[in-house]
């Protein structure tokens, strides 16, 4: 229950979603939260139901100056920030012949310049006081290659290289950096049409645990890392992702599901 006691996180993308689970749960463990999107209706009636240890911000991650102003929401609401979550992404499906110079920066520009720059502004916050916690939200496809999701691998794995950069010139100073990687998730980015769970589940068959993963899921790992638990973890890269980067199964032989 208390968990993140006393703690204070700035959570980007956390109006809906994997951001969504992850601001309940931490408020469930005690942290005040700044719900930092975008998408202002369901940012500030997500932030109404969590009650006063929330606050919503309006806030596009690839606005620079925007970050001071999240920052200092952060220090209202808590004193100081202590935890920053950078979850917001976007999702684009195009082969590279179909992408245009356009898509690839805008792909980039949110998923990883936007964790660049919480990883610079609330980074700095941080190593003035010494001590943090910052969780990079990458993705399997920051660990492997997906067709159709060129620029949105290239920014993943963006993302896993700035956590291991990061990690290596904060950790020293008391800050620690770490990447979470999750497989399919299901939320509008994850299952974007919306699919019931059989349906869904259907898609997964040849990953071990043979079924989409839920957003709370994600959100407990990124708890773990944002908590003193995982006081010495720092570069680490978690997958939440049902084995799928362990493997895939070869229907039918030896091993696989309904197969001895
Ligand atoms: P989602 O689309 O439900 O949520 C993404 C959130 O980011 C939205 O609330 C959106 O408004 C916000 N956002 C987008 N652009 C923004 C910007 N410029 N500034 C601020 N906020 C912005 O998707 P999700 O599945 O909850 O994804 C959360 C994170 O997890 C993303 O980084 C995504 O790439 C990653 N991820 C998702 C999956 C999956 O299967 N769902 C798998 C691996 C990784």
């Amino acid at each position: 229950m208390n968990r993140l006691q006393g703690k204070t996180a700035i959570i980007t993308g956390a109006a809906r979603g994997m951001g969504a689970a992850t601001a309940e749960l931490f408020v469930a463990e005690g942290a005040r939260v700044i719900i930092a999107d975008v998408l202002t209706a369901e940012g500030e009636a997500l932030a109404k139901t969590l009650g006063g240890n929330a606050r919503f911000v309006q806030h596009d991650v690839t606005d620079e100056a925007s970050w001071q102003r999240v920052l200092q929401a952060g220090i209202d609401l808590g004193g100081a920030v202590d935890v920053l979550v950078n979850n917001a992404g976007v999702l684009m499906f195009k082969t590279l012949q179909q992408t245009e110079k356009s898509d690839f920066e805008r792909v980039l520009s949110v998923n990883l310049t936007g964790s660049f720059l919480g990883v610079r502004s609330i980074g700095a916050h941080m190593l003035e006081r010494g001590r943090g916690s910052i969780v990079n939200i990458s993705s399997v496809d920051g660990m492997k290659a997906a067709n159709g999701l060129g620029a949105y691998c290239s920014s993943k794995w963006g993302i896993r290289g700035l956590t291991k950069v990061a990690a290596m010139e904060y950790g020293h100073k008391g800050v620690r950096v770490n990447s979470v990687h999750p497989g399919g998730v299901d939320t509008a980015m994850g299952n974007p049409y919306a699919e019931d769970k059989a349906a869904v589940n259907q898609r997964y068959q040849m990953v071990p645990m043979q079924r989409v993963g839920e957003p709370n899921e994600v959100a407990q790992t990124s708890l773990f890392l944002a908590s003193d638990e995982s006081s010495y973890l720092c570069g680490a890269e978690i997958t939440v992702d049902g084995g799928m980067t362990t493997g895939f199964y070869y229907v039918g032989f030896p091993g696989a599901p309904g197969v001895e």
